[in-house]
């Protein structure tokens, strides 16, 4: 892929700019307790550490690793647990911070797994981008950043093959075929 041939589709400032509304949002509901927040890894993980910077509530920080794509631009249509060690979470606010909601299959996954283990205070969803179209599950984020059309998006924690995760902005190729 040449990186000159991608588009940006959110700027570095639009992107920070709405990470501070979520914030807010979240500060707001998120009053007088405690949150622990769950990235999954490795996509979400810019999302994540700045969206909790600005938190204002005690915040503890969790990371667990999921996979589902092939390397390329394809998912495999399966969700594998690369590593889901958490603590014990019965009784407290749940925050799972994701890059993207695509076909819904990772949220379904992630949340059945909390309900399953768990019987949390509360269990929030927030992903920066939310692909409403190419979804096959009913699964809705709670919160969410920006809404996206179905293109393959890469920068921002969102890779390529492994690459440009460290992209400041969010830029788009066509899908392959
Ligand atoms: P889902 O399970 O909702 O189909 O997909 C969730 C995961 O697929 C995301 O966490 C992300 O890792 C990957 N993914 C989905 N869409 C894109 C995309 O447009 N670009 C990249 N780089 N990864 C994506």
């Amino acid at each position: 892929m040449d990186i000159n041939s991608l588009k940006v589709l959110f700027t570095e400032e639009e992107i920070q700019n709405r990470i501070k509304e979520l914030a807010d949002e979240m500060n707001n509901f998120y009053r007088g307790e405690e949150v622990y927040s769950v990235c999954v890894l490795k996509g979400a993980v810019m999302f994540a550490t700045d969206l909790v910077k600005s938190l204002n509530m005690p915040v503890k920080m969790e990371f667990i690793r999921l996979s589902s794509y092939n390397g390329g631009t394809t998912t495999s249509g399966k969700v594998n647990a690369v590593d889901i060690s958490l603590p014990d979470l019965n009784g407290k606010n749940v925050l799972i911070i994701e890059d993207i909601v695509d076909t819904g299959l990772t949220a379904k996954f992630l949340l059945d797994f909390m309900n399953c283990n768990f019987h949390t205070k509360s269990t929030k969803f927030c992903s920066l981008l939310d692909k409403k179209t190419a979804r096959v599950t009913d699964v809705e984020p709670d919160y969410y950043g920006f809404e996206v059309d179905d293109k393959f998006l890469i920068g921002y924690g969102l890779d390529y093959d492994g690459y440009y995760r460290n992209l400041k902005f969010i830029g788009y190729i066509e899908k392959q075929v």
